[in-house]
């Protein structure tokens, strides 16, 4: 099979999720923007349609399918809003994905129907105030007593962490010091509404209004010490390897909104006259849009590449890589492209590029910069770190 070719199933779901998005999520999702207020009753029926579970088997909840499919359907929305894609994007793959794949049968069976369905979100914290990319450098703390991690420390950031359907974060913190004198960093899972957990400030954010961020503050927090997801000391690994899946998800989210400036720019230039003309007889507008068209279709390809080699066990963290790099760069170019395209009307709210344009940025900065996807190539073409 040639990597690009879709299943009927991966179709069939692209094109419910495409529905989906161009007739309930199209209509109203400017309006949640432009209040920053999160969607609740679009992230339930995405929890009706299975979404939250599409990449998890049936016995805990999910819908048996790949994260291919989650992929594909991250694309579909995006192409309308990246707001809903971050809230689904960062509620499987980061939310509950730690958890599937390192979790207990105990936290699983807890937890797992709950995230799969949509009912609940979980949230992934890593970054601090002082540290993103160098996510090595975590501050906050766990230390073992009586049989509970007491968690101190602060989180930056956090997708999903503070709506009225939270049920938990996870979180690495340092539970000790290895032989070598390097921290020993460890997952913990706190359910939301234990004392000592809040939910600091929340930001006033660039894009993605409609979706959920926020600081998150532990102060003497305790959970109990089967809390711990996966092995004690592996809790940085174990981010990585989330990260690395994480990546062709962003990648995936990057291409559906470049390939939305296409859209919205396709049809646009066909509605706007100047000069006696419909500006789409320019050839300085063909050029521009024939340009993004061969961006997002160029990112998609790295995208489904480096998904069907994760999903033939084969090693695939390079090509996520390439993939989150090509892509967020796609989508900033698109945006800015689309913007153009649409004159004025682009800078205006009332219009869906201005939002991408807004949106684009991040996709550069989340689950690791475009410099740190620079790094990762090189250190596998065996660069020195
Ligand atoms: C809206 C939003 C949602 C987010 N959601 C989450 C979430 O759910 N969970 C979570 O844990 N985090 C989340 N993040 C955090 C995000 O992953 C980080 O912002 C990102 O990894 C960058 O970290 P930083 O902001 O600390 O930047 P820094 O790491 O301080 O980087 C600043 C600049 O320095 C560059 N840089 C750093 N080190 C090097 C180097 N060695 N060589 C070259 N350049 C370098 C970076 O590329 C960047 O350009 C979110 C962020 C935002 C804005």
């Amino acid at each position: 099979m040639k990597r690009h070719e879709l299943s009927t199933e991966h179709d069939d779901l692209r094109a419910a999720v495409e529905t989906f998005a161009q007739t309930e999520v199209k209509p109203v999702i400017g309006d949640f923007y432009e209040r920053n207020a999160f969607p609740y009753e679009l992230v339930a029926k995405m929890g009706t349609m299975g979404l939250f579970g599409l990449p998890f088997p049936e016995e805990h909840g999910g819908m048996g399918g790949d994260y291919f499919a989650l992929c594909l359907a991250l694309e579909e929305l995006a192409r309308v809003d990246s707001s809903v894609a971050i809230t689904l994007e960062a509620g499987v793959s980061l939310g509950a994905m730690p958890i599937f794949r390192f979790g207990t049968e105990e936290q699983k069976k807890a937890y797992l129907p709950k995230l799969t369905s949509g009912e609940a979100l979980g949230a992934f914290g890593l970054t601090e105030p002082d540290g993103g990319s160098d996510a090595g450098a975590t501050k906050t703390t766990a230390r073992l007593e009586n049989g509970e991690w007491v968690i101190n420390g602060t989180k930056s950031f956090i997708t999903n962490s503070g709506t009225d359907i939270t049920a938990l974060v996870t979180v690495t913190a340092v539970t000790g010091r290895r032989e070598d004198g390097r921290p020993e960093i460890s997952a913990i899972l706190v359910p939301t509404g234990t004392p000592g957990f809040s939910v600091g400030q929340k930001y006033s954010k660039v894009g993605w209004n409609a979706s959920d961020t926020n600081e998150l503050v532990f102060e003497d927090c305790r959970v109990p010490e089967a809390n711990l997801v996966g092995e004690r000391g592996r809790g940085y690994a174990q981010f990585l390897r989330i990260l690395d899946e994480g990546r062709i998800a962003i990648a995936a989210l990057s291409v559906g909104l470049a390939q939305g400036c296409v859209d919205e720019s396709v049809r646009y230039a066909h509605e706007r006259q100047a000069f006696g003309n419909s500006i789409a007889a320019y050839q300085a507008i063909q050029f521009k849009i024939a340009e993004m068209e061969a961006r997002a279709y160029t990112a998609r390809l790295a995208y489904y590449d480096a998904a069907s080699r994760m999903l033939a066990g084969e090693p695939f963290k390079k090509e996520a890589a390439i993939a989150k790099l090509i892509a967020s760069n796609a989508a900033m170019d698109n945006s800015r492209d689309a913007t153009q395209v649409f004159g004025g009307y682009g800078f205006m709210n009332d219009y869906a590029v201005g939002r991408f344009y807004r949106d684009a940025k991040i996709l550069e900065i989340g689950e690791g910069t475009s410099e740190v996807q620079k790094m990762l190539i090189a250190r596998e073409l065996g660069l020195p770190a």
